[in-house]
């Protein structure tokens, strides 16, 4: 069996795209979880593209070991002078350079001849080299090259030094058969092929990254590229999750092995769900929240007479707990720990003290407290709110969409309440935040959800916002109080903006 390698691009790939900026302590949270997951390589920025993605690629490559860090770098010495110095801390660098090999690419957007690409690549990579012995190269959107010419640059970038050569679908335009194709026409032709590693690197535009990349490793490739619940650009890269459980669940037909621990895949979607806003649907494979249920009474028989019939995954491979336990104001605080543990927390005993005093202000207002909610309570401990947070708010409306809010916020030890109209209650008392903060905020996006069922259920707020010259920030907020969890949601987003 060949080693399959698992490249994990959520930090790079999927942040890019939501256009969305996480602070560092986001971004090393999600690169912590990673590596419990046991990906073999977290690409971890852009270091060229701006001063804050060289300060996370740095100090992610300085904090996170048991994994390679990778940077990506177009093929321009500047950029790999970037992406090198960015990664100089790392325990395990690698330099990911490429340049794109279409010829609508090369034509229309490089403006390059062909040759004038091949030894651009293979300078980029030998200038990387100088740096790191680890180099990958990329040909973009390789899927739609001339493949004569696709053997021809790989050839020169491995002469260069290159150890991976990843050959994406840039566009997602391929179908399986022809991605599988065009791997083994690189398999059969690049005469040094067998001195790296081939990877893939497929987008879901037409929906079938899953296909093409599982298609890719058939046929040959022992990387894979992708991200946690497949976010990215436009319609999405590789979901990581799938492609992993598609492999575990029929390991004999890819002849591959994995180092991932698949028990870490549903907190680990959790996590990337909560920190960049970005909702999983609950039909999402692997990781949605009705994976695993059965509805209808057919499957719900076959279930319970033999779980093979209709159960192709135990939900406990994935991290999800079989035994569905509710717990209620009258559970104690060794039932709730263990049920957490179960979750796949690990708790300190003071982190397990502020989280009961939150259990039991939920247990108050919601009679019974499901695996959701648990969740929830975990996913927002208010301790990101960096010296600010909600003390109360009353809010009266008047007609069908004014209202009045009265908002009382601690901000670094002050106790600060103002008041605001605004277009109904949500809006009233985040104008009121904004008079007490006296920042001018963009609210860009706001999303109210419920976490688990019922009328007592939790709402979970999130926001995007802008202030000057930040970026976009995500905020969120859980409470029984939708307008409670979209105020502390706002207050969370604000709390990120220095
Ligand atoms: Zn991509």
């Amino acid at each position: 069996m060949r080693k399959l390698y698992i490249f994990d691009t959520t930090l790079r790939d999927g942040e890019q795209s939501l256009g969305i900026t996480l602070n560092i302590n986001e971004k090393l949270e999600i690169a912590r979880q990673l590596v419990k997951l046991g990906v073999d390589i977290i690409e971890a920025g852009f270091p060229a593209s701006s001063p804050g993605d060289m300060d996370s690629v740095r100090t992610i490559a300085r904090k996170i070991k048991g994994a390679v860090i990778c940077g990506l770098s177009r093929a321009v010495e500047k950029d790999i002078d970037c992406c090198a110095e960015a990664l100089r801390e790392a325990e395990q660098p690698r330099i990911h350079t490429g340049i794109a090999v279409s010829p609508v690419h090369m034509e229309k957007k490089l403006r390059l001849s062909p040759q004038q690409v091949v030894e651009t690549a293979a300078a980029a990579v030998k200038h990387a080299k100088k740096y790191v012995s680890d180099v990958e190269f990329y040909a973009e959107d390789a899927f739609r090259s001339e493949p004569a010419f696709l053997v021809k640059v790989l050839e020169r970038v491995i002469d260069a030094g290159a150890t991976v050569v990843n050959i994406p679908d840039t566009v997602g335009y391929a179908t399986p058969w022809q991605y599988a194709e065009l791997v083994s026409f690189v398999m059969d032709n690049v005469k040094n092929i067998g001195s790296t590693v081939v990877s893939t690197h497929c987008h879901n535009d037409l929906g079938m990254a899953t296909a093409n990349s599982l298609a890719g490793i058939k046929a040959g490739v022992s990387q894979v590229e992708g991200t946690i619940n497949g976010i990215g650009e436009r319609a999405g890269n590789t979901s990581l999750e799938e492609v992993i459980m598609a492999v575990y669940s029929q390991q004999g037909l890819y002849g591959v092995e994995m180092g991932v621990r698949t028990r870490e895949i549903s907190a680990t979607s959790r996590l990337v769900s909560i920190i960049t806003g970005v909702p999983v649907p609950s039909h999402k494979a692997i990781v949605g929240a009705n994976a695993f249920m059965h509805a209808s009474g057919i499957h719900q028989d076959g279930i319970l007479k033999e779980k093979n019939t209709y159960e192709i995954i135990d939900p406990e491979i994935v991290g999800v707990p079989k035994n569905m336990i509710v717990l209620s104001a009258r559970s104690g605080r060794h039932a709730l720990k263990h049920r957490l543990v179960e979750l796949g927390y690990k708790l300190e005993q003071s982190d397990l003290d502020t989280v009961y005093k939150n259990f039991l202000r939920l247990a108050d207002r919601k009679r019974e407290i499901f695996d959701e909610d648990l969740h929830a309570l975990m996913g927002y401990t208010g301790k990101e709110n960096d010296g600010i947070s909600i003390k109360n708010i009353s809010v009266a409306t008047n007609g069908v969409s004014t209202a009045t809010a009265t908002v009382t916020v601690e901000l670094n030890d002050k106790t600060i309440t103002d008041a605001a109209c605004g277009n109904g209650p949500v809006d009233a008392v985040f104008k009121a935040i904004d008079r007490i903060m006296g920042k001018s905020i963009i609210l860009e996006d706001f999303n109210l959800y419920s976490v688990s069922k019922g009328s007592e259920a939790i709402g979970n707020a999130i926001v995007k916002v802008r202030c000057g010259n930040n970026g976009l920030v995500v905020g969120r907020g859980v409470s029984t109080d939708v307008i409670e969890a979209s105020g502390k949601a706002y207050v969370n987003a604000l709390s990120k903006i220095k």
